[in-house]
């Protein structure tokens, strides 16, 4: 392999994987070389909250890419292995192995790891994160009829593990710091309906808890709150929020603030490394603002957005942001950034579900949340999604009315 001319990928999650494919998909002729620091072949986060805990039996890892495929593509994957190092004056990065590899363009998509509990935990206390596979199936070990599982953040993992967890038997406590659930990206009318769903399901919620320590009681964990509060559990889950990988970056004297810093064709300051995904930073032109998004489609087709950069295309990404999570038997889609300033016109569905449409002081719609049952809100949520990347200002009337279709608004 002449590493000499490769186009080295850091990081082989969604974006990396993604990227490595479209380098080939677009006519790249030079090595491409896709390093993870994980030993297992590329596989899917999503099913790790949901599946992977709920089934009955242990589901395989989901996997991005075929070991086939992978050979097809020519693409050297290098599993089981850190970059700790980029020279970005030789254009070279050091692995943990010892090993170095020349670059002519490289991509970070390093992602993100779990927010740490900050409080004291005592020893031998069962507490779980999740990010990977191992942590899914560490968590599925655990769970079962009988067992108490406490769940502190009231976010996307936190939600989503709690309502497998109760679909394996498990009984289920939810703690929340802030005064609502889901607090980051979610508007306060759909977190209700959220809550009241987990509820309804038999999952215990407090806001406003603020967990002070973890002590050891009897073999398990008394999880003990600021206001005096306590809850016994066999298994704590930590779904606190997500921290970028960004130490690499920042040190290559890459700029880093809330992720790594790109322009809109997702290149860092260095021409030569660019970054996508949970790990980096970009401008939004819908929004005017710079974002992070944690979410799977962004992270993929930003990885496919960067390669095309990376073979010279210089095509900014402006991809509407789209994010979906399931819960139960329903499903969370959210189009667009929601901000709670915007005026919310709700499309009731009945038994199906809630459309909600957000529209900004000009009257365009900036984002659509629905939530209910897959076939009331997919296809919706996504023509919604285009007529907020044609910048369109719907009629609030017609988008309140569930007789009139969405479609027909998009003109
Ligand atoms: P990652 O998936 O984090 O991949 C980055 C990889 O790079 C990791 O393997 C990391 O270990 C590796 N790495 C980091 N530094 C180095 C280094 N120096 N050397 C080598 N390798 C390195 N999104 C949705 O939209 N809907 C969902 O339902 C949903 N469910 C989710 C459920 C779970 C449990 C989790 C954890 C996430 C979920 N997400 C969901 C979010 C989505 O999975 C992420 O946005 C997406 O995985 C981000 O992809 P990425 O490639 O940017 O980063
Ligand atoms: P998250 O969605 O940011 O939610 C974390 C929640 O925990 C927030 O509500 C946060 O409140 C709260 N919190 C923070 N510190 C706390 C504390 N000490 N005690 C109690 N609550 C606390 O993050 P996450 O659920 O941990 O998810 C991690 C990552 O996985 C994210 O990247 C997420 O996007 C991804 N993920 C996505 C999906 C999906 O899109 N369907 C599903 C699973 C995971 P504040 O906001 O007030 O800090």
């Amino acid at each position: 392999m002449n590493s000499k001319t490769a186009m080295v990928i850091v990081g082989a999650g969604v974006a990396g994987t993604a990227a490595a494919m479209a380098l080939r998909e677009g006519g790249c002729g030079s090595p491409v070389i896709l390093i993870g620091n994980e030993a297992m072949l590329p596989y899917e986060r999503p099913p790790l909250s949901k599946a992977i805990i709920s089934d009955e039996t242990v589901p395989e890892p989901k996997l991005l890419i075929a070991p086939e495929r992978l050979a097809e593509l020519e693409i050297d994957y290098l599993g089981g292995r850190t970059v700790k190092w980029i020279d970005r004056a030789a254009h070279t990065v050091a692995l943990s192995n010892g090993a170095q590899l020349a670059y002519t363009r490289l991509l970070l998509t390093t992602g993100a790891r779990p927010r740490q509990l900050s409080v004291p935990v005592a020893p031998g206390s069962r507490i779980a994160t999740l990010r990977t596979y191992a942590d899914a199936l560490a968590i599925r070990r655990v769970i079962g009829p009988g067992c108490e599982v406490v769940v502190i953040g009231g976010g996307f993992i936190g939600l989503e593990v709690a309502a497998s967890a109760v679909s394996r038997g498990a009984s289920v406590s939810v703690l929340e710091a802030g005064t609502r659930l889901l607090t980051r990206a979610v508007p306060a009318r759909i977190a209700e309906l959220i809550r009241g769903k987990h509820e309804r399901s038999g999952v215990r919620i407090e806001t406003s808890a603020i967990v002070e320590r973890i002590d050891a009681k009897d073999g398990r964990s008394e999880i003990v709150l600021a206001d005096g509060r306590t809850h016994i559990a066999d298994l704590v889950v930590v779904g606190i929020g997500a921290v970028p990988n960004t130490e690499l970056a920042r040190a290559a004297g890459l700029t880093v603030d809330n992720g790594i810093v790109v322009d809109e064709t997702l290149a860092t300051p260095d021409p030569d490394i660019f970054a996508a995904g949970d790990c980096c930073s970009f401008p939004h032109r819908l929004y005017g603002e710079r974002v992070r998004l944690e979410v799977w489609r962004n992270a993929q087709r930003q990885g496919v957005a960067a390669a095309g950069n990376m073979l010279g295309a210089s095509q900014p990404y402006e991809d509407v942001p789209w994010f979906w999570s399931d819960q139960y038997d329903e499903t969370l889609q959210i189009a667009g950034l929601c901000r709670e300033q915007d005026v919310a016109v709700v499309r009731n569905l009945g038994a199906k579900g809630r459309l909600f449409f957000y529209l900004a002081a000009d009257r365009r719609l900036i984002s659509a949340c629905g939530f209910g049952s897959l076939s009331a809100v997919a296809k919706e949520i996504r023509f919604a999604e285009m007529m907020i990347g044609r910048r369109l200002a719907p009629d609030a009337e017609a988008l309140a009315d569930p007789t009139v279709s969405i479609k027909s608004l998009l003109i």
